[in-house]
């Protein structure tokens, strides 16, 4: 072969396996079910890990015929909110709301992520014990011996697989709930492992709610011991507690923590989470915490006056407080713009990617 034959085949033949290669790592790139379609993890971007568009306690469904569910009026307000998100950088967000509570809304997510360009992740899951509706599971299997167990994981598994009703959306995460602190209950149990059922079969993150102050030790007690991947759960909730010793113990189990009610100033003032968070990226944890507020943008049901107190609480309890005030006072207590990126980006893809 003359010289010049043999560059233009060894030409080739390097572009031909660098297409190769290429078309191998995307094939191999984790895939994120958004509710437009599978999106790669790396995609994913500047991302608040649990928010509500809608929400409704159970119970809701009892005032309908006064207060009925109002789509058209969730897309507007919802419009709003995603456009103040978006004027921070915000990419993807994570809807957190179960599946036995009111307000999950497929058809809805997917008109917002269409109209706005933001990647919506929605859940699969079940909520606690005391504020979801157990009636419906727990009664077959008191009256019937029913094995909910296998109902549950099947449930989880067919809407990250195959998709919620006819939405054609394919649920991105698992969510989960217990109760308050000490032993998590019978109901929640159940629901936790088979939880851990579900991301065995899929591959995808469980995030959690906490109640109160506690609770999150166990609950990544519970999924460690199931064989759940540590990487792939985000015990949610943190900041209902200003204790950070609480936060450590959670962490030494290996597991992302999410301070995600910033703004629900009820539960903590955003100066205490702002402080727990800068002593912990000081202690090298900025690679396993998310930050999120847990808003709900619309509520169903009827419209009420929160009293003076409750109001002035929940005055930052908005899509961009965030970005707005808690990253500059991280700042100003030293954290690093790295790990700002750290904890709104690399965490949230590294959910998905179990890294
Ligand atoms: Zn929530």
């Amino acid at each position: 072969m003359k010289g010049k034959q043999l560059f233009r085949t060894t030409f080739r033949v390097m572009v031909l396996s660098a297409l190769i290669l290429s078309f191998a790592l995307t094939a191999c790139a984790t895939m994120v079910n958004t509710v437009l379609g599978p999106v790669p993890a790396e995609k994913l971007g500047t991302t608040l890990v649990h928010e509500h568009f809608v929400f409704a306690y159970p119970g809701w469904s009892a005032d309908a015929t006064i207060a009925p569910y109002d789509f058209s009026e969730a897309l507007v307000t919802n419009l709003g909110v995603i456009e103040a998100a978006q004027r921070h950088g915000i990419e993807t967000v994570i809807d957190a709301t179960t599946n036995d509570v009111g307000g999950r809304d497929p058809e809805l997510y997917k008109v917002l992520a269409k109209a706005t360009g933001l990647n919506i992740i929605c859940s699969t899951g079940i909520y606690t014990e005391h504020e979801g509706s157990p009636a419906y599971f727990k009664t077959r299997q008191e009256w019937y011996g029913t094995d909910i167990t296998k109902m549950i994981s099947e449930i989880f598994i067919t809407e990250i697989t195959k998709g919620i009703g006819t939405s054609g959306v394919k649920a991105g995460v698992i969510k989960v709930g217990t109760s308050g602190g000490g032993p998590i209950s019978r109901y929640e149990t159940a629901v936790l492992k088979e939880a851990v059922v579900a991301q065995k079969a899929t591959g995808v993150p469980i995030i959690t709610h906490t109640d109160g102050p506690a609770g999150g030790v166990e609950q990544a007690e519970l999924f460690l011991s199931e064989g759940a991947d540590p990487k792939k759960v985000m015990i949610g909730h943190v900041s209902n507690s200003g204790d950070i010793n609480y936060h450590r113990a959670i962490l030494e189990k290996g597991v992302y923590i999410a301070f995600d009610r910033i703004g629900l100033d009820i539960y903590n003032p955003t100066q205490v989470i702002v402080e727990n968070i800068a002593q912990l990226c000081k202690e090298g944890y900025a690679n396993r915490i998310m930050l999120s507020h847990d808003t709900v943008n619309y509520w169903i049901g009827r419209p009420y006056e929160p009293p003076e107190p409750a109001l002035k609480a929940l005055a930052d309890w908005r899509i961009d407080h965030i970005s707005r005030n808690v990253i500059p006072a991280l700042k100003e207590r030293g954290v690093t713009d790295e790990q700002i990126r750290i904890m709104m980006v690399e965490n949230p893809k590294n959910l998905f990617l179990g890294k």
